[in-house]
């Protein structure tokens, strides 16, 4: 079955070729990482027979209660990319500060950052969870890397990807010519190629958004969804879709394969709060695979990946997928800065009366 396939440690020997003076470290950080995704993937797909479902006593740095398998999958990333000589350090969603390399080791020239575990609530529901990954270049190669030293914009990203634990486990990312999905073949335990190139599709008639914080929204979000759910008969001319499954990898996947744009946008219910997902490890690189893929990441505001990040956990607003549509989100910000918006679908005569 592989006789016209390419499995993932060709694409990036062959990508390497491209870079004359490559040594060939990168592709080995990356199949370092794959390996703890294909661990990480076989005891998701256990299940209840494994014996990790359900939280453990513990929360992480941001306050949210840890599931088991967040530790489990943290573990496996850890010891999966520390040995290699290939890293000056780690952060990760479930540790405070950047795990050091132990001593034991040598200090690579590349940073590794991610989510172990995204959409960890989805796991004892049996939905589509992930991991996330961003790998950049250490400041001082050789040397323990300190905290400020992750704090790269996703610009800088040599290197992003995810993983989709779903119904067949994929990889799917970019290091920096296009987005390229594989598919692990279980049996070998090889991921292979299989979506070469993904174009994220240009026109979208799918919107994500967590609709229970509306009442939260900035005016230009709540233009934006008055306008698609007002369908055919609004200005849009045409109907809309929603989605939400609440797991930013499966998010993603949906979107690159499927097309459409997603929206966690920063409201006024925490407005100390930039917005909900982390910006290392989740909006850095999903904007840098979305990107390669022809969509666009926005806060809104700015482009993603030209954001200057301040602390580890910094969480921002993240809008992403069609191109289109998020210029057309973009430009709603800029509206409203100036002039309110006035929402004829939450008014007293509109769709979601908030009154009588
Ligand atoms: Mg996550
Ligand atoms: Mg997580």
């Amino acid at each position: 079955m592989l006789t016209d396939r390419t499995t993932l440690t060709q694409f990036l020997i062959e990508e390497g070729r491209r870079h004359p003076g490559a040594t060939g470290e990168l592709n080995s950080l990356i199949l370092d990482v794959a390996l703890a995704c294909k661990a990480i993937a076989k005891r998701v797909a256990y299940g209840a027979l494994g014996g990790v479902l359900g939280a453990a006593a513990t929360t992480n740095v941001q306050g949210e209660t840890q599931q088991k398998l967040d530790l489990v999958a943290n573990d496996l990333f850890l010891r999966a990319n520390e040995w290699g000589g290939l890293l000056a350090g780690m952060v990760s969603e479930e540790l405070e500060a950047p795990h050091p390399i132990p001593e034991r080791y040598p200090c690579g020239k590349y940073l590794l950052a991610f989510d172990p575990l995204d959409g960890s609530s989805n796991i004892d529901v049996n939905l589509s969870v992930g991991s996330i990954f961003s790998i950049l270049r250490a400041l001082n190669p050789g040397e323990h890397a300190a905290a400020q030293d992750f704090l790269q914009p996703g610009a800088k990203q040599v290197c992003a990807g995810y993983a989709i634990y779903g119904p067949s486990t994929m990889i799917v990312l970019t290091v920096g010519r296009g987005a390229h999905g594989f598919t692990l073949e279980p049996q070998l335990g090889e991921f292979v190629l299989t979506h070469p190139e993904i174009r994220v599709p240009a026109a979208a008639c799918e919107f994500a958004i967590n609709a229970s914080n509306s009442r939260f929204w900035e005016p230009a979000v709540t233009r934006y969804v008055d306008e698609c759910l007002a369908g055919s008969t609004g200005p849009r001319g045409k109907d809309f879709n929603m989605r939400w499954v609440a797991s930013l990898v499966a998010e993603t996947h949906r979107i690159l394969t499927r097309g459409g744009v997603f929206l966690y946008p920063r409201d006024t219910k925490d407005p100390a709060k930039q917005g909900r997902l982390r910006l290392l490890y989740e909006a850095n690189p999903v904007a840098f695979i979305i990107e390669q893929a022809g969509g666009c990441a926005s806060t809104g505001r700015q482009r993603v990946l030209d954001v200057a990040p301040e602390e580890l956990h910094q969480r921002i607003a993240f809008i992403f997928g069609a191109s289109e549509e998020v210029e057309r989100i973009e430009q709603y910000y800029r509206d409203h800065n100036v002039a309110e918006y006035d929402t004829p679908l939450f008014s007293s005569r509109g769709l979601f009366r908030t009154n009588g």
